[in-house]
């Protein structure tokens, strides 16, 4: 299917009016367009058979076949019976006009000498790639071609042609502290680095990275993983705290469904074995240890640790003391400090013994202790629930820090878990 070209310079109304130009609307498969221009603002035209060239010194050129083997950018243009001119031919440039290839090196442009030039392309435009790197994270992203760079080394020009049906490779490079999430192609989500596809048609790319937390609890060398865990994010839930799925699945894809009694929020695996593969769950006080997986919906991941423990900020970010928060009527309640980050990332820090920062203050990543850990809103259980926040189309949505590790697919449905931790 050939569509049609038209400007304020000229207009046809048939691909293939021989009165003026006989445009084949497609030829081996390729469908083409009249009415390109190139990048001097100039116009060229062919046609399909008998084409008729002129170059600048007024030398006609013939051309009674076309042949298109796209490649790098350009395609040639066979001249088989081309007069005096049977070992030359024709280069395209995609989105730059017909030039005349000289046989020795360089290539001459040639045009119609009228009024108005015309061309084929492939596609018009060609197929156009638009690429942007976290529009918050920042970061960088270049193709192996260095066709696209944009994101860093003050060059944010992140759009290209590129010829039909070539293959573009993109390699993302995050910012300190940031790592590469994933690439969003259209709406499908990539966690390949570099991606690689085709262009077959126009697309837009996202570059996503995510902040690498680092544990907020310095104390005992305590990791993500080896820190003692007495409530985990679950990955189950639809709305927090919740009890309506009766399962509480933690990020290793460990699933409890069975009640532990009636009326609790607690729940056993079915094998009735222990909780803890990749982390150290320590079960929750009173409720079954580390059999049992408690609290349907929590949002966030509890740290027990003793009265008075410092707290650090997990990145920079502005801290808050807020009132309330997505899931949290009463965030004072339960002595909160929120820290936003600025780049689509909150986190939240909950049952402080005491706060240490001020409204907006700007806070460091491992260095700044913004409070002290505590029971407030949870007396006589002391630990620290932290929880991060995520910036989504259906607004701030708790995430998971730890990502999924599971098998199958994450059965989280408000937002993507990826690890968070440094
Ligand atoms: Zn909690």
């Amino acid at each position: 299917m050939c569509f049609l070209f038209s400007s304020n310079v000229f207009a046809y109304s048939e691909c293939n009016d021989s009165s003026t130009l006989h445009v084949p609307c497609s030829y081996n498969g390729i469908d083409y367009n009249i009415g390109y221009a190139d990048g001097y603002g100039d116009m060229y035209y062919m046609r399909s058979a008998y084409t008729h060239f002129r170059d600048g010194n007024s030398v006609n050129y013939y051309v009674d076949s076309v042949t298109l083997p796209f490649g790098q950018g350009y395609s040639v243009i066979t001249e088989p019976n081309g007069q005096n001119y049977v070992d030359r031919g024709l280069a395209f440039w995609t989105g730059h006009g017909f030039q005349y290839y000289t046989g020795g090196g360089g290539f001459n442009y040639i045009y119609e000498p009228r009024a108005n030039y015309f061309a084929y392309s492939p596609l018009d435009p060609p197929p156009q790639l638009t690429v942007s790197p976290d529009p918050v994270a920042g970061g960088g992203v270049a193709s192996s071609d260095q066709v696209i760079e944009c994101g860093y080394n003050s060059n944010n020009y992140c759009q290209a042609d590129f010829p039909l049906n070539s293959e573009v490779e993109l390699t993302a490079y995050p910012n300190t502290g940031y790592a590469f999430a994933y690439w969003l192609d259209g709406t499908t989500q990539y966690t390949d680095n570099p991606h690689t596809f085709t262009m077959d048609a126009e697309k837009e790319v996202e570059a996503v990275f995510s902040p690498t937390f680092a544990f907020p609890l310095q104390i005992n060398n305590y990791t993500p993983y080896t820190a003692p865990v007495s409530s985990v994010f679950d990955h189950s839930g639809s709305a927090d705290y919740s009890d309506s799925d009766h399962q509480i699945v933690d990020f290793a894809g460990e699933t409890s469904n069975q009640t532990y009694y009636s009326g609790s929020t607690c729940y056993e695996k079915n094998d009735s074995s222990a909780f803890g593969s990749g982390f150290n769950y320590t079960g929750t006080s009173g409720t079954g240890g580390i059999y049992y997986l408690c609290y349907n919906g929590h949002p966030g991941t509890d740290y027990p640790v003793a009265n008075n423990t410092p707290v650090y900020a997990a990145a920079d970010g502005i801290a808050h003391m807020p009132s309330s928060f997505p899931g949290y009527a009463n965030a004072q309640n339960y002595n909160t400090i929120e820290i936003d980050h600025e780049n689509g990332y909150k986190t939240y820090y909950l049952h402080l013994y005491s706060q240490n920062v001020t409204e907006d203050q700007q806070v460091y990543k491992g260095q700044t202790i913004i409070g002290y850990s505590g029971d407030v809103g949870a007396t006589g259980s002391y630990h620290l629930h932290f929880e991060v926040q995520k910036n989504t189309p259906n607004g701030w949505v708790p995430v998971d820090p730890y990502g999924w590790t599971g098998s199958g697919t994450d059965p989280y449905t408000r937002a993507t878990n990826i690890t968070l931790w440094e």
